[in-house]
């Protein structure tokens, strides 16, 4: 974030713990995390697998309660948050529906909702040109390959214009290249969208490229071990990824991992 004077809160976590209970075994998921997140940042989770990042979405997401500590959304509950439809959500694996084309997969959230039909129709056209893909509007799902699936279901998330966009590891099935190239893309989305992200990953690099700020969680417990700035001016840019810059946050990164990876 440039000013502290600017930093509005927009998801509060106060000491938030997750335990799953099974008959055999309990899992402690998260342990004890506190963060705030502001309005407009871009932010990554970053850990590996079992450090807790999904838990700790979907309880942003009031998709599931912590067994401990409080956390605030936008200056109310994550309940009030989510009844009041300020969240889009894409998830690791498209999820699009095969038999509605690609339009009408945007235009669904907006149906369900009573926009009427032309006006739901002119703002998927809107966020198809937004993703790049109004020329496939009328395709279905399946003829799209997997980036494109992904970013059509960013087009969907944002179709209600959400105040906070969730994402869990969008592009991880995708190869190097075309990560690379959503993540422009992306980026590019969010300088005209401007709302909070809340960006899950795996891969260092790729938070580093995104974000405003990282928070990185160790597993076993999950924790948040450390919150590293990423001072790189935007818009970001190719280059930046050789840079001297990036080079010193991925060590700088790979060094808060409590015990290493
Ligand atoms: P990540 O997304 O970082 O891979 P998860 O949040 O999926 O991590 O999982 C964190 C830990 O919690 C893991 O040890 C996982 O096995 C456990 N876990 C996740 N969901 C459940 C569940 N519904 N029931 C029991 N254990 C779970
Ligand atoms: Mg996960």
């Amino acid at each position: 974030m440039e000013a502290a004077a600017h930093f509005i809160p927009e998801i509060q976590l106060d000491h938030v713990t997750m335990e799953y209970e099974s008959d055999a075994a309990r899992v402690t998921a998260l342990q004890d995390v506190s963060l705030t997140i502001a309005k407009g940042e871009f932010v990554s989770l970053l850990g590996p697998s079992g450090c807790g990042k999904t838990t700790l979405l979907r309880i942003m997401a009031d998709l599931a309660e912590p067994t401990g500590g409080d956390l605030k959304v936008a200056g109310g509950s994550a309940r009030e948050a989510r009844l009041a439809q300020k969240y889009g959500i894409v998830f690791q694996s498209p999820v699009l529906y095969d038999w509605r084309r690609v339009k009408s997969n945007i235009t669904l959230p907006l149906e369900l909702k009573g926009v009427p039909r032309a006006e739901r129709n002119k703002r998927a056209m809107e966020l198809l040109e937004l993703v790049g893909l109004a020329k496939f509007a009328n395709h279905y799902p399946w003829q799209l390959s997997g980036g494109m699936q992904q970013r059509v279901a960013i087009a969907r998330a944002l179709a209600m214009e959400p105040e906070i966009l969730l994402m869990d590891e969008p592009f991880s099935a995708l190869d190097e290249f075309n990560r690379e190239r959503l993540n422009e893309e992306l980026l590019s989305i969010w300088s005209k969208v401007q709302n909070t992200v809340v960006f899950v990953t795996h891969s260092i690099p790729e938070a580093i490229f995104l974000s405003d700020r990282v928070f990185v969680l160790s597993p076993h417990p999950g924790r948040l071990s450390a919150v590293v700035d990423i001072p790189l001016p935007r818009p970001r840019t190719k280059e930046m990824r050789n840079s001297e810059e990036f080079f010193r946050l991925i060590a700088r990164i790979r060094d808060s991992f409590e015990g290493g990876v």
